[in-house]
């Protein structure tokens, strides 16, 4: 062929699919076994007992870690009041602070490594672990860092005291992160901390004790301690435990606030969502749709905060869905170490269970359901990203936190109808509005009852910014200044 007629030749079509691109684990490395952090060191339970901890996207085993009985707990309890008493509870701020900033340079330093460990545990996408989980639990650590030595410009004329020990219990969905929304304010505020780990994610937290030993923290103020349901009950019901903060499900939120009442803990509990993300029709509708992915489809849908109800108005809504459809079909489901992975696998048997549960009884009740035809992986846990139109207020659907990727649309014609329908929920932790009206926004903000409003945008986070709910999602506030209070004694 002349060069001539190689130029005319009709050109094969591009394939524009993506090629694998696997983050490597090499990176990290696991021992076959781990025991209890207390007192600055691994220690084997004395309960004698480990359980496995799988990876939830081969589900292959990945290490044995620890199950605490209620003497481990005490021991690590102990541990925490030692090094309070000692030095901890009374090191000037600006020491503490030098302990915090060192801890957030580590955790930058070692980034990459947390976040294949995070996604290998844990199941999410490495581009969510690398992009946004570890990058937001150094900047908390810098954050509060900053505050270590400031707290009686935070709190004027108030003389901030710590609480003494701090028995934190947190889950799943980001386990790096809640330890560090929670241990950072918790040692800024010279408290120490007895943290347990979900059970299904523990590996990040042991890391992390072994990094916090490895800044020089001193033995104590830091313990870390596997288990179950069961450890963490025995923790938050210690009797030397000053200080309670729980993230989980209402559930056991309530069971824990019951079992607290009249101890005098100080308790802040972070629980289940329902959020309503509301678009207008003058919502700038491509920025809407990549709004209303990331609400509901980031983390899985694993994150109390999901925009799990969309609320769409009228006169945009057949458009909206049929656009939101198309965009639910280019979503990359699978190997959540892969960098294009845009939703990983689900945390674990028992939470796909729930799923799948839920997803069938929105069917049995009538609403209509979407899936794209992605193809998923033979082993692990996963889930097509679903969504469900035709949904009325009163379907489970529309009532229970899922937790999961899946959402459930509706339709409103007025903004008092979306407020109305938006805050027909127990939960209140979170909103989303979508306008390109600054006045309405303002309008909507001041009426959802939600802890938090997003505008235009979803999902942002910020050390500095307080999160938290209302009503069954729970009461405190983490992050910024506010997050210093749940650590101080005296102070609300
Ligand atoms: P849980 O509330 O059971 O778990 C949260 C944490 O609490 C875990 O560390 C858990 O340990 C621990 N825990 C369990 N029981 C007790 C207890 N009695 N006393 C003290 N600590 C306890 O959530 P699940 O993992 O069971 O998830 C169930 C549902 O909860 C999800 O489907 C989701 O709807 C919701 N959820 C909400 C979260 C949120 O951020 N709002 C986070 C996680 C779940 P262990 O893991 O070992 O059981």
């Amino acid at each position: 062929m002349t060069k001539a007629e190689l130029l005319r030749a009709p050109s094969p079509p591009l394939d524009w699919k993506y090629a694998p691109s696997r983050e490597s684990t090499e990176i990290v490395s696991l021992n076959e076994r781990y025991g209890l952090f207390i007192d600055g060191k691994f220690q084997a339970p004395l309960s004698k007992k480990y359980f496995p901890t799988i990876n939830p996207a081969t589900e292959e085993p990945l290490a044995e870690v620890a199950e605490a009985g209620e003497r481990d707990v005490n021991r690590a309890v102990k541990a925490a009041r030692s090094a309070y008493d000692d030095s901890w509870g009374s090191m000037p701020g600006k020491e503490r602070a030098k302990y915090l900033f060192r801890i957030a340079r580590m955790v930058q330093e070692r980034s990459r490594e947390l976040a294949v460990l995070e996604t290998m545990d844990g199941g999410k996408p490495i581009k969510e672990s690398r992009d946004v989980d570890l990058p937001l639990v150094a900047a908390h650590f810098f954050y509060y860092a900053g505050w270590a030595d400031k707290l009686e410009y935070a709190f004027p004329g108030l003389d901030p005291q710590p609480l003494g020990v701090a028995g934190q219990v947190i889950p799943w969905n980001f386990p790096m992160m809640m330890l560090a929304w929670k241990v950072a304010p918790a040692l800024a505020t010279g408290n120490t901390v007895v943290l347990k780990p979900a059970e299904t994610t523990p590996l990040s937290a042991l890391t992390f004790a072994a990094l916090a030993a490895e800044a020089g923290l001193p033995p104590g103020v830091l313990n870390v301690i596997t288990g179950a349901g069961a450890t963490g009950s025995s923790l938050v019901n210690h009797g030397d435990v000053d200080k309670v903060a729980f993230t989980g499900s209402t559930a056991v939120g309530k069971l824990i606030r019951s079992s607290l009442a009249g101890t005098g803990k100080k308790v802040t509990l972070e629980l289940g969502g329902k959020a309503a993300h509301v678009i207008f029709d003058d919502a700038p509708m491509d920025q809407a749709i990549e709004g209303v992915i990331n609400g509901i489809f980031f983390n899985q849908g694993h994150v109390c905060c999901a925009g799990s109800r969309l609320f769409v108005q009228e006169s945009i809504h057949d458009r909206f869905v049929d656009k939101l459809k198309r965009r639910l079909s280019t979503l990359r489901v699978g190997d959540p170490l892969d960098k294009n992975t845009d939703v990983g696998a689900i945390n674990s048997a028992e939470q796909l269970a729930k799923i799948s549960e839920l997803v069938e009884i929105g069917r049995a009740e009538g609403a209509e359901m979407f899936q794209p035809d992605c193809v998923l992986p033979r082993n692990g846990f996963f889930f097509r990203p679903t969504l469900f139109t035709g949904v009325s207020q009163s379907h489970r659907i529309a009532q229970e936190e899922i937790f999961g990727p899946v959402l459930s649309i509706m339709s409103f014609r007025t903004p008092e109808e979306a407020i109305e329908k938006a805050n027909n929920t127990p939960y209140g932790l979170s909103a989303g509005v979508w306008t390109s009206k600054g006045s309405r926004i303002l309008w909507m903000a001041d009426r959802l009852r939600a802890g938090v409003v997003w505008a235009n945008t979803y999902n942002k986070f910020d050390p500095a910014s307080p999160f938290g709910g209302y009503k069954e999602s729970g009461f405190g506030r983490e992050g910024g200044r506010h997050g210093l209070l749940a650590y101080l004694k005296g102070i609300t």
